[in-house]
């Protein structure tokens, strides 16, 4: 029999799965308690014997493991492997900010979007993540923070996988990551990244969790955008734009438009003066991000000056734009790169 991840549980649905093992009340806030702090059930000490014992039969509290971390020298960013119940292996960083820890989450194992300069999905979906199993890289990164004082303090989806891609456990995920009786983290303090899928981003709106929205747009254009983004040809530019105008009015939120610099494909200063007229009226900030090489993919970063030339020329034309430091170079920082070293590994021992 396949163990409930009890992480994947709200408090509600956790009192139910626990009525029929034990009809003591208050088990499940204990059980709730001991969960939100990332402990196994041989840890959750105030309960009887018996029935950690059956408990452990059904269930696993946290279905991540930390297998490994590499902390860089350079800025304090700490790059993570996790283990899942099947085997299977997902990654995550962590950035120290002056406000306080980012984690950057994984919301599928892979990914079948097919970004053109993503390694996450250079092998495609292997499969979705369970709202535990996103839960379980919060509070296990929690709990080995908490030694240094630490904590997770915001959150970005923005690891392997699309998280609009597995739109029900990632609902279910930000529900539980901000309920008082798990994590209490305010929905204020997390970014959900898209690739661009419009009829999901038009739901999420009407979801009403004040989010914010980082939509991947990478392109001053339809053309362009399909370069880089095997998406764009499912949903055009026009039909992104207008979706996230819809977000930005559901919630009273600007949104971010993640925009990697890709040497020879979009960072001329045409692209600047384009984009910029795209975006014209529309509440948001545009995060420039120098394209972070992937050995598999022939695509490169521009140069420093043309970096710097694009944001100016961006800020010429009033929009709000900053170029997203780079963090953790030393130790494979960007989407996909260390899981994909591991695989490689176990292929040629
Ligand atoms: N699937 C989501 C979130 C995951 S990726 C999305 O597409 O938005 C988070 C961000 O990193 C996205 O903007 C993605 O396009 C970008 N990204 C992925 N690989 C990159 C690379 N090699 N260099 C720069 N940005 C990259």
């Amino acid at each position: 029999m396949e163990r409930a991840q009890l992480l994947s549980l709200t408090q509600a649905e956790l009192a139910g799965f626990l009525r029929d093992l034990d009809p003591a009340p208050f088990r499940a806030k204990q059980v709730g308690q001991w969960l939100a702090r990332g402990a196994s059930i041989e840890e959750m000490t105030n309960l009887p014997a018996a029935l950690r014992a059956r408990l452990a039969e059904r269930a696993v509290a946290n279905p991540v493991s930390i297998r490994e971390r590499f902390c860089s020298k350079i800025d304090d960013t700490q790059k993570l492997l996790y283990e899942l119940p099947d085997g299977n292996l997902i990654e995550g960083v962590v950035m120290r900010y002056h406000y306080g820890d980012t984690l950057c989450l994984s919301t599928q194992v892979g990914c079948r979007m097919g970004c053109r300069f993503c390694a996450s999905t250079l092998n495609g979906r292997v499969r979705d993540l369970t709202a535990g199993e996103m839960l379980g890289q919060v509070v296990a990164v929690d709990r080995m923070l908490a030694s240094d004082g630490r904590k997770v303090h915001n959150i970005v989806l923005m690891g392997s996988g699309e998280p609009l891609d597995n739109y029900e456990n990632t609902m279910k995920f930000l529900r539980l990551v901000n309920s008082p009786e798990r994590t209490n983290i305010s929905l204020r303090n997390v970014s959900l990244s898209t690739c661009g899928l419009t009829p999901q981003m038009r739901a999420f709106a009407k979801e009403g969790l004040p989010v914010t929205l980082s939509i991947s747009l990478h392109a001053p254009n339809d053309a362009v955008r399909k370069r880089l983004l095997p998406v764009a040809n499912a949903y055009s530019m026009e039909d992104v734009l207008s979706a996230a105008r819809e977000y930005v009015d559901a919630t009273g939120r600007r949104v971010i438009f993640e925009y990697a610099l890709v040497k020879g494909v979009n960072c001329e200063l045409r692209h600047a003066d384009e984009l910029a007229q795209r975006l014209r009226g529309l509440r948001c900030h545009v995060n420039l991000i120098p394209l972070n090489a992937v050995r598999e993919r022939d695509l490169h970063p521009p140069t420093r000056a043309d970096v710097e030339a694009f944001l100016r020329r961006l800020e010429a034309r009033r929009i709000s734009a900053t170029v997203r430091r780079e963090m953790g170079a030393d130790i494979e920082g960007a989407c996909g790169q260390l899981r994909r070293r591991v695989l490689e590994q176990r292929r040629e021992p």
